[in-house]
């Protein structure tokens, strides 16, 4: 038998009556699903979350309804209860008392409401239907049949807020048949049996099972928080009443944070991390210079050491020649590509194995070994067999880590001549 649905008639109720048709465990352990001849609790349908509040005491944990038009109810089972225990309270009770969650209830009427006044108004203006809504306990979207632009977004949440402060009666009917033919009124699908047709007085006419407020008035404000475009639909996100409440103080909380963190007046925010951006930017670009001029300078005392190495045989032309000489060079911190552009440069100069090492003692080095003509794996085979280093590469580069003391490195590689 159809469940009575008080919420129709009576939306703005927040308790009831009720008698125990049917109680049963659930599916979920710990639940129990409770068929009532009426309810307050609105169900899950039309894209929009059920009520939450309690039923003879217990949780109400989700309420849907089926085709009959059936609603059950799952609810939770008090603390150390049995299902047994639970039914057998429940249906030797002449009727059992529900209380819905009235916080979470009228935010959700304000947010149903403000997206029939959205969907009217996109239905006169445009001729765009509403072909999805979702209403669920983070978001509310709505999808539109068409594309719509930037201003058009922000003319249609104007007008939506003007449609607030007329303060327009909501009323909702179930008009005879006759009546309907000559209704012009939104509809998702396909409706059977009697249908209830909610009006917004010059803004919407459509067919609706949920609870709305009295009056737009009570939906405070309808802000649209996002867009998000497809092929030939708008997808909006917004809030209303005490969520768009909410998402002002999260939103002035975090321009606050952001005035406080940039020394700007809230006022000036964008414009002043605009600035800081450019400042990084700047930054970035001097250092990357810096770290160029760094390296520069480290080859080329190295080449003026090699020079004054007496040890070292000449080229032909008087320059010391490198191919069978290794240089290893400890750096205590440097970034990957520096430390490669410091690692390709010193085999340009001609050694025959170049390492660069970045880091230190306590923490160990990150290792980069190029060779030109030799086999990098040779000196990383040492490292690995000395140390336990972790690294592997080609003949032409390793790379790899070494937990080792400087000293301890540059004796055991000092073989690699
Ligand atoms: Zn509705």
């Amino acid at each position: 038998m159809e469940t009575i649905r008080i919420y129709d008639t009576k939306p703005y109720d927040t308790t009831f009556s009720a008698r125990v048709v049917l109680a049963v465990p659930a599916k979920t352990a710990g639940a129990l699903n409770v068929i009532l001849d009426r309810t307050l609790f609105f169900p899950e349908e039309g894209g929009q979350t059920p009520d939450r509040g309690q039923l003879s005491g217990r949780e109400v944990l989700d309420v849907q309804i089926d085709r009959a038009n059936v609603i059950t109810h799952t609810i939770a089972l008090l603390p150390d209860e049995s299902a047994k225990a639970a039914i057998a309270d429940l249906t030797s009770q002449t009727e059992v008392t529900g209380i819905i969650d009235w916080s979470y209830r009228y935010s959700n009427m304000q947010n149903h409401s403000g997206e029939h006044i959205l969907s009217g108004l996109l239905h006169s203006l445009y001729g765009y239907e509403n072909v999805g809504f979702r209403l669920s306990d983070n978001t509310v979207t709505l999808d539109t049949s068409g594309i719509l632009s930037d201003e058009q977004i922000l003319d249609l949440e104007q007008r939506a807020n003007d449609v607030i402060y007329r303060n327009v009666a909501i009323t909702c009917a179930y008009p005879t048949e006759e009546v309907l033919k000559t209704l012009d009124y939104r509809s998702k699908k396909e409706l059977s049996g009697a249908i209830r047709i909610v009006t917004i007085e010059g803004v919407d006419v459509c067919a609706c099972c949920a609870p709305h407020v009295a009056r737009t008035g009570e939906i405070g404000i309808i802000k649209i928080t996002g867009v998000v475009r497809s092929k030939d639909s708008t997808r909006l996100f917004l809030v209303c009443g005490r969520r768009a409440l909410a998402d002002y103080e999260a939103k002035q909380e975090q321009l606050l944070a952001i005035s406080h963190l940039t020394n700007l007046p809230q006022e000036d925010t964008a414009e002043g991390v605009e600035r800081l951006l450019g400042d990084i930017t700047r930054l970035r670009e001097n250092l990357r210079a810096a770290k160029e001029r760094y390296v520069d300078a480290r080859l080329s005392a190295i080449q003026s050491a090699a020079a004054a190495d007496a040890s070292i045989p000449r080229r032909e032309d008087g320059t010391p020649d490198l191919s069978q000489r290794s240089v290893w060079v400890f750096e205590a911190a440097m970034d990957n590509l520096t430390q490669r552009r410091f690692m390709n440069a010193l085999c340009d100069l001609g050694y025959l194995y170049a390492g660069v090492f970045a880091g230190n003692d306590t923490d160990g080095w990150k290792y980069l070994i190029g060779s030109r003509g030799g086999n990098a794996n040779l000196p990383n085979g040492i490292l690995k067999e000395r140390f336990q280093a972790r690294g592997g590469g080609k003949p032409e580069m390793v790379q790899g880590s070494v937990a080792a003391a400087q000293a301890d490195i540059e004796t055991a590689l000092a073989a690699v001549q």
